[in-house]
């Protein structure tokens, strides 16, 4: 680093205010996590010769997968690309597929399209239709789901969140897909540290595929990887029942259908980062992820506000604050002056993406630096004062036009729709 000083002082700076922003803040943005040392030190590394098999090997010890039934790629770039290549292997163009929907939680890489624009290229190429959570329980309908999937009748289905506290249930999902005769993939990009764990249920024994980024609670270097069921059954439009082959398209998608050569240093940081996955300390820390979580939830709902589902399974949790008369944008912002990072995100009913109802906020980051229980508890006091604070500012300000409270607090008064983008 002190080369890169003399060398190129601005990136340095760039470097150590990042430095400066993860040590001095509070992170609870959910997808976020820390990688290990030995980790980063492979990810700068100049690997040329790829550890790729290794890699792969340690992928399905990671999940305890039977190598005779199941395969992995683990050259993706990242998430969102992954699930791209999948629906290129299995669909063609303008094919089918649903996913929850964003405003519900689901992620951009599943679809997503409003009544007069498809903002996600995914929608664009192929044909999405969205299933959604119930908005009294905060639950996934999967009644609802099953009668839309009998009508619209996808080939693959997607079950995978970005900002959905509940474990899904991937049996409920399997019995939907077989009626259909669809594939059933997992998108367990934010949780695959926790199942890998064995913290939180797998979908291994339900799903056809499952991709997850390998940046999040896995605590790897910045990719993706796709596992995939070396044959599936499933029956033809003749009725015929066929053993379909995923390896290869799956694998022709990825190279040479959408990228060129591996990047090998990255793939070298993953094979280290599953190896620490499948060590006691790794373990122990998503088992903590998971406590601080409901620990947090309570100390929320103590505090008396609304969680959507009403609490948590998981590393995240999302408050409705509607019932406070406030929006998530708002009290982000103030957070953000206060140096604890949270997201602003829609919750179901919202009315408009402008003004989204929520916060969401999760426990990997800050677990990774210690925070036990009563950590999260004086976290929860320190947001419920960010709260307070918002609404005294709003009674303040003419209105509660965003435009006035971003003035009031000194800021230009433009605002974006949220996109749950992570
Ligand atoms: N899938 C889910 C469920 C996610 O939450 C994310 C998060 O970003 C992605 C896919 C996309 O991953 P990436 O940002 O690596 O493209």
């Amino acid at each position: 680093n002190k080369h890169l000083k003399d060398t190129d002082p601005e990136v340095f700076d760039i470097i150590e205010q990042e430095k400066r922003r993860q040590r001095e803040s509070i992170v609870l943005i959910p997808s976020e996590s820390v990688m290990r040392k030995p980790a980063i030190n492979h990810s700068k590394s100049s690997s040329t010769v790829a550890a790729e098999s290794l890699c792969q090997q340690r992928a399905l010890e990671a999940f305890d997968l039977d190598k005779s039934k199941w395969g992995v790629n683990v050259q993706s770039l990242s998430g969102a690309p992954a699930n791209l290549y999948v629906y290129n292997a299995i669909l063609k163009p303008h094919g089918r597929l649903m996913g929850l929907d964003l405003p519900h939680g689901g992620h951009l890489s599943h679809g997503y399209q409003t009544d007069t624009k498809k903002i996600s290229a995914v929608s664009e190429y192929f044909e999405t239709m969205p299933y959604r959570l119930n908005e009294k329980t905060g639950i996934i309908d999967y009644d609802a789901l099953e009668a839309t999937a009998k009508l619209f009748r996808p080939k693959l289905v997607i079950a995978g969140a970005s900002a959905y506290p509940r474990n899904y249930d991937y049996a409920r999902m399997k019995k939907i897909t077989d009626k259909i005769n669809a594939y059933l993939m997992a998108d367990i990009a934010h949780i695959s540290g926790m199942i890998s764990a064995g913290v939180l249920p797998s979908p291994f024994e339900f799903a056809d595929i499952v991709t997850t980024t390998t940046h999040k609670s896995l605590r790897g270097p910045r990719g993706a990887m796709i596992f995939y069921r070396k044959g599936v059954r499933k029956v033809d439009n003749k009725g015929k029942e066929i053993l379909y082959d995923l390896e290869t398209p799956i694998n022709q998608s990825v190279f040479p259908g959408h990228q060129g050569g591996p990047h090998n240093h990255t793939i070298t940081a993953l094979t280290v980062a599953l190896k620490q996955a499948k060590s006691p300390i790794f373990k122990e820390y998503q088992q903590q992820v998971v406590k601080n979580s409901l620990a947090f939830a309570e100390a929320f709902k103590k505090r008396g506000y609304d969680l959507v589902s009403g609490g948590t399974d998981t590393h995240l949790i999302l408050m409705d604050l509607r019932s406070k008369g406030l929006d998530g944008a708002r009290v982000e912002r103030i957070l953000e002056l206060a140096n604890i990072a949270a997201n602003k995100n829609t919750v179901p009913g919202d009315k408009s993406a402008f003004v989204p109802g929520g916060l969401r906020v999760g426990t990997p980051a800050m677990t990774t630096r210690g925070f036990k229980e009563s950590d999260f508890e004086q976290v929860a006091e320190f947001i419920h004062q960010g709260v307070q604070i918002t609404n005294d500012i709003c009674k303040k300000v003419s209105g509660t036009k965003l435009k006035d409270f971003k003035e009031y607090i000194g800021e230009d008064g433009s605002s974006e729709p949220v996109i749950n983008e992570l």
